[in-house]
């Protein structure tokens, strides 16, 4: 990847209509007839022009026949000719409802009313960043200076965190167990390491990036990405590396945290905040399952996300065990250099074919990113829609639908249907392999996962298995099954997940009348909205308790949301010179047994499936059970009334 992330507005065309005319060849083609409306100043250059389908995921031509698209290419060729010509100026921006009837033309349907304005806002389309917030009116900076805030973790939450704290002249400090930024995507370095939503929609909304090498990048670009944001924006120098929070101390008598430090050489420090933000990730630390024998192995066994890169596999027997997002992401790559590869499934997993998945960008189109106006923006809308929450009906369980242990409705049903076809062409004439592969719970009730053929071609190799018989134990040299098999190895690979269910451990939180949040939680987490725990004032957590998403959307949507929200509760405790913000415990208990029961009513709580959405009580603490746009509307903007303010 480059150094250049640009934003609305991009570069200046220079080039010839040759150059111009080979870069739309790579065109998604509803995203430019949108960027025409913007360079034509109006709806009516593409009212001739035929009109895009329903956007599909994993689709961004719109499923329009090949002439339809040359003539969009023709009329974009013309209109960013004349751009060029005339000094690359545009006319006035869209109105609202052009804006509206632009999103309805471009995926195919009507957008609901109530999407256009998340939508709108997502996309930033008057190259501004309507998520930021600022302050009602000037501030002392004294009044800022005396309002450190301490923040758990740079990884992409922590770092936009960071990012609004700096915007807002806060004072803050990052502290971060590794050596540098990144999270997930410094810690995951396995082969094949890369995101499942399209990568273009995971990143910022106020920072896109033209330079993706693919649809779906990989670890690296990734990390590169996050590295990349820290220094363009001089956060760096806030963040202590190689520290790691033990415990937060909430002090009644000054309405402050002390929070503990332990660096690397296990040196100790004390950091005094007024508030303190949590952004230490739902999947950060890795869990092995406790199997009998496992010190007992001989060979080396290590976890996914604590890749060992200095373990050779070149024709080794290696095993992976689990077969969850990161094992299907890993598999095809070692199913390449090990000798044999063992797969060992507790349950199979719901996925579906996505081309684009390890297909690499064209010049073209990163050429489009950087030149075309409002090209970058709709192309984001594109990918974003389709995942949002038009899939979320079909995940709601119809108490009357007959089949209940196989789907929860007729129209999860369909989607069964549409996956077990997939996955029965990829198999083809194999019922050995088909009957291990399509799992018996409802879709989307574990995370959904996407494949192009990858996963599947490589369990069909011959030095690939599939096992499905239960792991015993670990012995020296291997692993036992449940049936008495046998497997030798030399590596045993932990593609096994998450503590998940066990937030902001291990640190010890101390919050009011010395309650402990790791007691008061257990594993079994909550808070209101996913962000404050009553009596633990001041502190407001990222990606924290139901808020992951599985049904639609990219956690760093969900990210913006909240820190939004908490730069929201931030301001109006420096106006107002508050000392404490703490959720009502009404609230919070109010706002959890609302999302218990909207649980109840969906998927992830079929009892069909274990997942990392479910405590050990087979509640589901991880993930969010509510559309995008409520949780959307319900983050704008703080109802302090929810909140004890002193
Ligand atoms: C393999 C993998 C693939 C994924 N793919 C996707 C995807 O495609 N789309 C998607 O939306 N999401 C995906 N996710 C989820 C991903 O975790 C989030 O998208 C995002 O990276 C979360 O960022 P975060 O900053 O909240 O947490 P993290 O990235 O986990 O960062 C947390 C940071 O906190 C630090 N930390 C933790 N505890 C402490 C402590 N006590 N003291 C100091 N520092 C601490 C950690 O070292 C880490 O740097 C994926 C996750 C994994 C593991």
């Amino acid at each position: 990847m480059t150094d250049r992330i640009p934003q609305q507005p991009v570069d200046p065309i220079t080039e010839s209509d040759e150059q111009i005319a080979e870069a739309l060849a790579s065109a998604s083609i509803p995203a430019i007839l949108m960027s025409i409306v913007h360079l034509e100043g109006s709806l009516q250059a593409v009212a001739d022009l035929a009109r895009p389908g329903p956007a599909v995921l994993g689709e961004q031509q719109g499923g329009m026949a090949d002439e339809d698209k040359a003539r969009v290419r023709t009329a974009a060729l013309d209109a960013l000719r004349a751009y060029r010509d005339r000094g690359c100026t545009l006319p006035s921006s869209p109105s609202t409802e052009t804006i509206h009837e632009m999103m309805n033309l471009m995926v195919g349907e009507e957008v609901p009313v109530d999407y256009v304005a998340m939508m709108t806002e997502e996309l930033a389309l008057d190259g501004g960043d309507p998520r930021r917030v600022g302050w009602t009116r000037p501030l002392p900076d004294k009044l800022k200076q005396d309002f450190p805030v301490v923040i758990i973790g740079a990884g992409m939450s922590g770092l936009l965190t960071a990012y609004r704290l700096q915007e807002a002249g806060i004072p803050f400090t990052v502290v971060e167990k590794n050596a540098t930024v990144g999270g997930t995507w410094l810690e995951n370095s396995y082969p094949g390491c890369r995101v499942d939503i399209p990568n273009h929609f995971y990143c910022y909304s106020f920072e896109p990036n033209s330079e993706w090498t693919r649809y779906f990048a990989e670890r690296d670009e990734l990390l590169d990405y996050f590295e990349q944001f820290t220094d363009r924006h001089d956060l760096r120098e806030h963040v202590r590396f190689n520290t790691e929070v033990t415990r937060a101390v909430f002090d009644e008598d000054t309405g402050r945290w002390r929070v503990g430090l332990r660096r690397v050489d296990g040196s100790e420090d004390e950091l005094d905040a007024a508030v303190v933000v949590s952004a230490v990730g739902q999947l950060s630390r890795p869990r092995i399952p406790a199997f009998e024998g496992l010190d007992d192995f001989e060979g080396v066994g290590f976890h996914s996300a604590r890749w060992r890169h200095d373990v050779e596999l070149e024709g080794k027997r290696v095993a992976v065990v689990g077969t969850g997002a990161s094992s299907l992401q890993l598999v095809p790559e070692l199913a390449k250099v090990a000798g044999k590869l063992e797969v060992f499934q507790r349950s199979p997993c719901w996925m579906t074919w996505n081309a684009d998945y390890h297909r690499e960008t064209s010049e073209g189109k990163k050429w489009l990113l950087r030149h075309v106006p409002f090209y970058g923006r709709w192309y984001r809308f594109l990918l974003f829609w389709p995942g949002s929450d038009g899939l979320m009906p079909m995940l709601v369980v119809d108490p009357e639908w007959e089949h209940p242990e196989r789907s929860v409705s007729e129209s999860n049903d369909m989607l069964r249907e549409v996956f077990t076809e997939y996955i029965r062409g990829q198999v083809g004439e194999d019922p050995e392999l088909l009957a291990k592969v399509i799992p018996d719970y409802p879709p989307f009730g574990k995370r959904m996962l996407q494949d192009n053929g990858s996963w599947f071609g490589a369990l069909k190799q011959d030095n690939v298995d599939l096992v499905t018989d239960g792991i015993k134990r670990v012995t020296a040299t291997g692993i036992e099954c449940e049936d008495g098999s046998q497997h030798e190895l030399d590596v045993i690979v932990f593609a096994t997940g998450f503590h998940a269910n066990r937030f902001l451990w291990p640190m010890d939180i101390i919050g009011r009348d010395g309650v402990e949040l790791s007691e008061a939680w257990g594993d079994d987490p909550s808070a209101y909205l996913g962000i404050t725990v009553p009596g633990f004032p001041n502190m407001f957590c990222l990606y924290g308790p139901g808020t992951n998403l599985a049904h639609a959307g990219s956690i760093i949507f969900h990210s913006e949301c909240q820190v939004r929200y908490i730069m929201g509760c931030i301001r109006e405790m420096v106006e107002k010179g508050l000392s404490t913000m703490d959720v009502r415990r009404e609230v919070h208990d109010d706002y959890v047994a609302r999302f218990d029961a909207e649980h109840e009513r969906k998927v992830w709580a079929h009892p069909g499936m274990n997942s990392w959405y479910k405590n050990s009580r087979g509640r589901v603490t991880t993930t969010s059970p509510w559309l995008l746009l409520d949780y959307w509307r319900w983050t704008m903007q703080p109802d302090f009334s929810d909140y004890e303010l002193r």
